[in-house]
């Protein structure tokens, strides 16, 4: 049932657990009887209130403070609980990861970002999701912790669909963990939207490693343009090797469509996002290539 309820017209119980190993005893307790994970509540409470979603148990884990940190030692190791906000003041996100901060920045407007979590945006799995490209671009890991251990997973492999994961009931994302990068590397967000604090028409996120003029490693990952967050790597392969100039970015933009397969929906068109690809993946390849530079 679709609603315009500004109210949560639901009975459940609300849990606050104070420490991780707390929040895994109650998910292995309630793993079969409907509990969900709180965060920022940016996506979960939207959906409790506009489309009735049930739940049973509502687990908030934002008062978790082992889940609330960034540390930027090795490449950057940031806690599921993290606000979105904090993650962005982190000098070495701005100056070294562009396209997650760009990624991040592009994210509906301040109040949200102060109370929506990374692990939430990957946890919605939603295609328009505006960190998982530059996550996936990154080569990022999360790590899933259970009453039963932890094992950690690519960024790229947890999404299956729409809102679908490989997550189990009794899992928690208890950080995410991103590669340091190189110094001769580059990478850049783009985003189409209707205005700017709104989900994405179509983005993309592209990670580049340079020698001199030939590109030594990429990865091109495309939101809003099928089921779930996609990998051109076609093209990823066409640029590999290659000396990098106009008429080979040319030549690979007018190729990615074979690449994506998106659809109309609310937000815009499939031919839209088709037209877009090319054009983003031009502007994005040599804002990359640019910032690879030194
Ligand atoms: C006005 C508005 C504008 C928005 N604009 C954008 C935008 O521009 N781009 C964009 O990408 N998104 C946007 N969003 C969506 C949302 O803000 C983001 O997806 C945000 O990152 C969700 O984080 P959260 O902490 O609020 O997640 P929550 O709503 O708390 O949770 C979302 C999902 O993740 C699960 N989850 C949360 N934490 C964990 C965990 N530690 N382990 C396992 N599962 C977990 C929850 O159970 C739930 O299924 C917008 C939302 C609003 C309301």
């Amino acid at each position: 049932m679709q609603t315009d309820s500004k109210i949560l017209a639901q009975e459940f119980e609300y849990l606050a657990p104070k420490t991780l190993d707390e929040a895994l005893d109650l998910l292995e307790k309630y793993k079969d009887k409907n509990i969900k994970i709180l965060a920022g509540g940016t996506d979960l409470l939207v959906k409790m209130k506009t489309i009735n979603l049930k739940v049973n148990y509502l687990m908030n884990v934002k008062n978790i403070s082992e889940l609330n940190f960034v540390d930027t030692e090795q490449g950057l190791r940031i806690g599921a609980a993290t606000p979105l906000s904090h993650i962005i003041k982190e000098e070495k996100v701005k100056v070294k990861y562009s396209a997650l901060y760009e990624g991040i920045m592009s994210m509906a407007a301040p109040a949200i970002r102060n109370m929506g979590t990374m692990a939430g945006n990957l946890g919605n799995s939603s295609p328009a999701a505006d960190t998982v490209p530059p996550l996936i671009a990154y080569g990022a890991e999360l790590k899933l912790q259970s009453k039963r251990g932890e094992h950690t997973v690519l960024v790229e492999d947890l999404i299956t669909g729409v809102g679908k994961t490989i997550m189990k009931p009794n899992e928690l994302i208890t950080e995410i963990i991103i590669p340091e990068i190189n110094k001769n590397t580059g990478s850049a967000f783009l985003k189409k939207s209707r205005v700017k604090a709104d989900l994405s028409k179509i983005n993309l996120a592209i990670y580049l490693e340079r020698e001199g003029n030939i590109c030594k490693d990429c990865k091109i990952v495309f939101g809003s343009v099928a089921i779930k967050v996609l990998r051109a790597e076609k093209t990823e392969e066409l640029l590999k090797g290659q000396i990098i100039n106009s008429e080979l970015i040319n030549k690979v933009a007018e190729e990615v469509s074979s690449e994506i397969k998106p659809i109309d929906d609310i937000r815009s068109t499939a031919e839209y996002r088709m037209a877009m690809s090319k054009q983003m993946l031009k502007d994005g390849l040599e804002l990359a290539w640019a910032r690879a530079k030194d």
